[in-house]
């Protein structure tokens, strides 16, 4: 597989290497590299990525899952062109902002405030000091294997055997707790140990980068209600969920009572952004005016905040889902049969973790038949899932990040999933 990659992309291996000089690792973002080089990416539309060799593959990374109706969808482009024509930054107050906060407010019942921000890092790393802020507490609590961007706050326990930080660099690692996903008893265990000072717990209702594993209920009910008891914050981090599974965030589906909600990628429509939002006397704990600076927290801003590109472009995505829900039987439907489809390739050698668009495969090893956390996805055959996908890419003309879960989008459709479970048989 390598040599037919380096045959059909002999322009991206140049590119690279220049890339490769000029940038870390070759990249902006770690998980981007991969082995020999990644190719790079000249243009893209509806399901496709074409490569500067002028290849083209079927794309299921999908913007770092950003992308629901797939790349370049006509009313977000068509919008997008109408706001450049105007301006593609203000610095000011817009009216941008508050149309697509109109929408998120109607769909998601917590957020009586809002803040925007241009990452979900960001957003997360606001979350977590608001939290400390309103409870003047200074413990979080976080998932092993749970992926919340970047913060130094949150760079604990992201990957096997979730104890150490990601990065040297980061103080204060102490003040993160880990807790163990789908795992009540031994969760509450941990935070009873912590209660005193736990500022709040975060959490992803499906874990993304952790393995695409979806949350029980009684897991979540069970860890707001500690937390509750506690005084101190539930915050569900729906960078990824929300807006995924149906127009809104997932929360209320499980009859779920989160403080603050941080969102991300759809609802930028594939322009940067971030988005925390929550109860009302929470995030006015944010509200600067008349406070003493011993009291104030800082929360959200910067100076591409609320730009009016990013804005119109997750206006135009909400407003064309909220029309269009429909949207959302199909993606859902899509996704069931990818992971049914390529249960059934693997005859039984893998597990498929997912949720309605959202899938990844694992293959099983030692003993491991089931994936509830990130521990039972870490002790899977990463390796094997890697040449998977890099196999795809070699002789398919199929894209995932390699190694990582795959979306569907609403620009692909059932061949195109046929297509990926022929390459899953043959593979
Ligand atoms: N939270 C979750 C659940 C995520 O999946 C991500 C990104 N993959 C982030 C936060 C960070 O978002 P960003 O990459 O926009 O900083």
């Amino acid at each position: 597989n390598i040599s037919e990659y380096k045959k059909k992309t002999k322009t991206s291996a140049k590119l690279f290497a220049k890339s490769a000089r000029l940038h870390v690792n070759g990249v902006s973002h770690n998980i981007r590299f991969y082995e020999p080089y990644p190719f790079v990416v000249k243009s893209s539309k509806g399901t496709k990525l074409v490569d500067v060799d002028n290849n083209k593959y079927t794309d299921y990374w999908m913007g770092h899952w950003s992308l629901i109706f797939g790349h370049g969808q006509k009313n977000v482009k068509d919008a997008l062109q109408k706001q450049i024509e105007k301006s593609w930054m203000y610095g000011t107050v817009n009216e941008q902002t508050i149309k697509l906060s109109e929408l998120i407010s109607k769909a998601v019942p917590v957020a009586e405030k809002i803040r925007y921000v241009t990452s979900g890092t960001e957003a997360t790393m606001y979350a977590v000091r608001l939290a400390r802020s309103v409870t003047g507490k200074n413990i979080i609590a976080k998932i092993d294997g749970g992926w919340h961007g970047y913060t130094s706050d949150l760079l604990k326990s992201v990957n096997w055997p979730f104890t150490e930080s990601e990065s040297s660099g980061v103080v204060n690692e102490e003040k993160i707790v880990s807790i163990p996903y789908n795992d009540l008893e031994n969760s509450l265990k941990i935070l009873k140990k912590y209660s005193k000072d736990l500022a709040g717990v975060i959490i992803e209702p499906v874990l993304g980068g952790g393995g695409c594993i979806p949350a029980t209920q009684d897991y979540l009910k069970g860890i707001e209600e500690f937390v509750h008891k506690n005084n101190s914050l539930f915050i569900l981090d729906e960078i990824v969920t929300g807006f995924r599974f149906r127009y809104g965030c997932l929360y209320p589906t499980m009859k779920l009572n989160p403080d603050i909600v941080t969102l991300g990628k759809i609802v930028g429509g594939g322009m940067a952004i971030g988005v925390m939002c929550g109860k009302k006397e929470i995030m006015e704990q944010a509200d600067t005016r008349g406070k003493k600076k011993s009291e104030r927290s800082y929360v959200g801003g910067g100076t591409f905040s609320a730009n009016p590109a990013s804005m119109t472009s997750g206006y135009a995505t909400l407003s064309l889902l909220k029309s269009k829900k429909s949207t959302y039987s199909k993606l859902n439907s899509l996704g069931e049969f990818a992971r049914k489809e390529i249960g059934r390739a693997f005859d039984g050698k893998v597990a498929i973790t997912g949720k309605g668009s959202l899938f990844m495969t694992h293959f099983l090893k030692d003993g491991i038949t089931e994936i509830t956390n990130s521990a039972d996805a870490a002790k899977c055959d990463s390796k094997m899932l890697a040449k998977y996908h890099f196999k795809m890419i070699a002789q398919d003309g199929i894209f995932f990040l390699p190694g990582k879960l795959g979306a569907i989008s609403d620009a692909h459709t059932k061949e195109d999933i046929k297509k990926m479970i022929k390459a899953s048989e043959e593979f």
